[in-house]
């Protein structure tokens, strides 16, 4: 059996992804040669699912760190679960494997495991990833996502990427794709923001239903310092009630928040370029919290998002003006 099948789900295209990913999103201020350090420590820890982004800037940094750990020996690109993400930019159907060419050659990859939407407002095409007006407001652009999605079809079937999904979705923008005549795959996943002040239990439950994975980003409370995150929010990892539940097992608030994903089924992202972080991030595989734990995490439950879609606010395709 190759590494990603332990600890993994089986997706709805029967590809496997492992349970708990390492992020690669920073501040801009953070020196790009940050990540590559970070994925190698990974890597040698024993995370297999690395999730990527064309917007994150970084790809050739992590492709770097995937080769060099390849060429080591310390793992074979089959043992490699990677995603990476279509930006709005590259929306129009015409765009769409060109985009994910260009990742696959900064990643030095000939596939990537999971290619998914990254957010679903269009905006300008062109070389710039925030496309403006003289008034600093969005250019946005006219594209039906219906074609993107036939698009990320055909990248599939060309080889270029195992399982194809979507992130930041509402259950309407999920209908839309599930209810397209003609669809050919379904998305294997939906990419949220999930943690225990907004756990997503709704969507949760929709997703479940029709078999797509829910991947859970921002599951520590996300990092201030990043530019779409709200700032003056309280801060996750200092709940009075996380904590007391870490105590209790010996464990920090961080590991509580992994392991309350794993155990309703969600798949979680953690991101940290800190080795002790990363190498703590791990260690959410040997210990269980109870159900009256559990329930106590729901409870904490508040819909409050650290990320905040601003700018994209007003356009109709903001996934964030639904309840859910
Ligand atoms: P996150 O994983 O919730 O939190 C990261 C922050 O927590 C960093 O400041 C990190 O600092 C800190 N941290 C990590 N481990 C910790 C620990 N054990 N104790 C205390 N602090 C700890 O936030 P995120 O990066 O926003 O989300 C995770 C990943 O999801 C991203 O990196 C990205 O890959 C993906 N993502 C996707 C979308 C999307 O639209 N699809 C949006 C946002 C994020 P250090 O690095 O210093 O440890």
């Amino acid at each position: 059996m190759n590494q990603i099948r332990s600890l993994s789900v089986k997706l709805n295209d029967g590809h496997f992804m492992p349970l708990l990913g390492i992020g690669t999103s920073a501040p801009d201020q953070v020196p790009k040669s940050e990540v590559e350090k970070a994925i190698k420590i990974a890597i040698d820890v024993g995370y297999r699912h690395i999730d990527s982004a064309y917007l994150y800037q970084n790809e050739e940094e992590i492709g770097q760190a995937i080769r060099k750990k390849i060429d080591s020996g310390t793992v074979t690109r089959q043992d490699i679960f990677c995603t990476s993400k279509l930006w709005s930019t590259f929306l129009r159907p015409e765009l769409v494997q060109t985009a994910l060419e260009k990742s696959l050659k900064k990643l030095q990859l000939s596939y990537v495991n999971l290619y998914i939407i990254h957010f679903p407002v269009p905006l300008k095409p062109g070389e710039d990833l925030y496309p403006k007006d003289m008034h600093g407001k969005f250019l946005f652009d006219t594209v039906d996502l219906l074609t993107t999605w036939e698009a990320l079809e055909k990248c599939k079937d060309a080889g270029l990427t195992k399982s194809i999904g979507v992130s930041n979705f509402n259950r309407k923008q999920l209908e839309m794709i599930l209810n397209k005549p003609g669809l050919k795959y379904k998305p294997v996943c939906n990419q949220v923001e999930c943690h225990p002040y907004h756990n997503q239990s709704k969507l949760l439950e929709f997703c479940k239903s029709k078999n797509i994975a829910l991947i859970a980003y921002g599951a520590l409370g996300s990092d201030s310092n990043k530019e779409w995150v709200t700032k003056n929010n309280p801060v996750l990892l200092e709940d009075p009630v996380l904590k007391a539940i870490a105590e209790k097992h010996r464990r920090t608030p961080a590991q509580v928040a992994l392991r309350y994903q794993l155990q309703r089924d969600v798949v979680v992202l953690a991101k940290s370029f800190d080795e002790k972080r990363i190498k703590e991030n791990f260690q959410v595989f040997g210990f269980r919290l109870t159900p009256e734990d559990m329930k106590t995490l729901d409870g904490l439950n508040r819909n409050m998002r650290y990320f905040e879609a601003a700018g994209f606010s007003d356009h109709q395709n903001n996934p964030f003006l639904d309840e859910y």
